[in-house]
């Protein structure tokens, strides 16, 4: 482990991994990955052009052929052997995302751990891909279904989850047959090139998993080749929405997910101690890079006081720091870029009229290097806010004061976003009700991040997402193959001479 973490100081070159190998891109064009907590390059990354991306897919066309045809059981071991790799080098993997997000070290290994129970259930394939039969559906007739896999699939990934947003998609389509290629975001390419060693020390034959660096020139150059079959886009809802229409124009299957804002209502009979909690870790933990972090509060009838009371001490007493100190809380935004549209939102936030609680612009970590800003509350903000309105993807919470439960169900169901939200209350009858009627795509009661397990599927409503099925689960096995149902029937139970009415049996 010290010997990796020092490796991890070198700036490294990130390049493409093609046919089983690393590939250096064509393009002769190169970005710059910083360590977010100080600010220092750490590594260059290619970003490839259309050259990069036609070696890339040609490679993952050819791997299909007998890829779709390799036995299930083979395929299944496959995703043993990446479980057990990547328990292996969970905390190099951990170390690598902490200095290319700044995401504090035990959030970092969180997050593989959600996208590792992704390989777990991979691992079912067998069972989860098996097809139906039906005996005798007419005389001498059988019927049966099977799940083929779809041909050569891309995942197109946001900076804020290296490891875990890949691993929704590519183990699932591996599994099942397909060829991949992942576009990681180039904000923190260094996981994807982990992902590439793994899958080919466990054995995956080259080219079924491929990775081109890249920003959207890579993108859009993956969305218009006619030979790839399915598009799983992850990131902001601009770019979710451009993906998706042009990915589904050219004839593909498209599953896009954008941005979020996720309210939690907190009502009068809630755990007041357990709401501030639940509401200090999901607001910023991570920074509030989550798509699935709490960033608008809705207090209902007089619940603002009793929380405030508990939430400001609280948020005073977060540890902000460098992600490599485990004691830390929150560490740096992404880029020094992403630090000041947040910090403008806070400005704009002042402008705009809400009242500013806690002003992460003056914490004292802000005088550090590195891309920190320190936690920020904002009450009253009213639904007309830009800073209500937009997704800030930062650590800043805003607060808005209804007067009742039908009021916080109208301002979250009328919200452009519907990804994920959370009800707090010792109320079943408020809490089923929620459930039933809010207009979200991931529902928690007493629970501030209901981002559900392996099995279960991901997604959100309304402009969080573009596309019919979500991520992961049965959902992503559906996704990632295509059903085809086979009817049958053999001499014997054939009557002789041809039949012109519509067939029955
Ligand atoms: P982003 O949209 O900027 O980038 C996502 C991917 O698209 C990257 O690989 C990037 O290289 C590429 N890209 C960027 N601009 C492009 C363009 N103009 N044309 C084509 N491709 C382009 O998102 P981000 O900043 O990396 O990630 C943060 C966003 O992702 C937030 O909005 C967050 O809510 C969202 N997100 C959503 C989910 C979810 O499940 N709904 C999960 C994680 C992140």
């Amino acid at each position: 482990m010290a010997e990796k973490a020092t490796a991890l100081k070198a700036v490294r070159n990130v390049s493409n991994w093609i046919g089983g190998e690393v590939r250096d891109t064509k393009s002769g064009r190169y970005g710059d990955v910083h360590d977010s907590a100080t600010g220092k390059l750490c590594a260059r990354v290619g970003l490839s052009d259309e050259a990069d991306v036609e070696a890339a897919v040609g490679a993952a066309q050819a791997a299909f052929a007998s890829w779709s045809k390799t036995p299930v059981m083979r395929r299944a071991r496959i995703m043993f052997r990446l479980k057990e790799l990547i328990e292996r080098d969970r905390a190099e993997i951990a170390a690598l995302i902490t200095q290319e997000h700044g995401k504090v070290l035990h959030d970092a290994d969180g997050s593989i751990q959600r996208g590792l129970e992704i390989v777990e259930f991979a691992c079912g394939i067998p069972h989860l891909q098996k097809g139906e039969f039906s005996e005798q559906v007419g005389t001498g007739v059988d019927t049966y279904s099977m799940r083929q896999p779809l041909g050569v699939c891309v995942g197109i990934t946001p900076f804020n989850f290296p490891a875990m947003v890949p691993l929704w998609m590519f183990p699932l389509a591996i599994a099942c047959g397909n060829a991949f290629v992942l576009k990681p975001s180039e904000k923190d390419p260094g996981c994807s090139m982990k992902w590439a060693e793994l899958l080919h020390e466990a054995g995956l034959p080259p080219g079924v998993f491929n990775v081109v660096q890249g920003d959207h020139v890579a993108v859009n150059s993956l969305l218009n080749d006619k030979r790839i079959a399915a598009v799983s886009f992850v990131g902001s809802t601009a770019v979710a929405e451009h993906v998706y229409r042009t990915a589904s124009a050219n004839g593909k299957r498209v599953q896009a997910l954008g941005g979020a804002k996720n309210h939690l209502v907190v009502m009068p009979d809630a755990d007041m101690d357990q709401a501030a909690d639940a509401l200090l870790g999901a607001g910023y933990g991570s920074a509030g890079e989550r798509c699935m972090a709490i960033s608008a509060i809705v207090t209902v009838g007089n619940s603002a006081e009793p929380l405030l009371e508990k939430l400001l001490p609280k948020i005073a007493a977060l540890k902000v720091g460098p992600g490599s100190d485990n004691n830390n809380d929150m560490g740096p935004l992404i880029t020094a870029e992403h630090r000041d549209k947040v910090r403008s939102y806070i400005d704009l936030g002042e402008k705009e009229g809400a009242k500013l609680l806690v002003d992460g612009r003056k914490h004292a970590i802000t005088r550090s290097p590195g891309y920190f800003l320190g936690p920020t509350l904002f009450d009253h903000a009213t639904p007309d806010m830009r800073i209500y309105k937009e997704e800030i993807f930062g650590p800043v919470l805003t607060m808005t004061r209804v007067d009742s439960f039908d009021d916080a169900v109208r301002l979250i169901n009328d919200h452009q976003y519907g990804n994920g939200t959370a009800i707090f209350t010792r109320d079943g009858d408020s809490a089923r009700e929620f459930a039933d009627n809010i207009k979200v795509g991931m529902v928690g009661i007493n629970v501030p991040i209901p981002v559900p397990l392996a099995f279960h599927s991901f997604g959100g409503w309304k402009r969080s997402v573009f596309g019919d099925m979500g991520m992961y689960g049965m959902e992503g096995v559906r996704f990632y193959t295509q059903l085809k149902t086979v009817t049958s029937r053999w001499p014997a139970g054939i009557r002789a001479g041809a039949d012109f009415s519509m067939p029955t049996m």
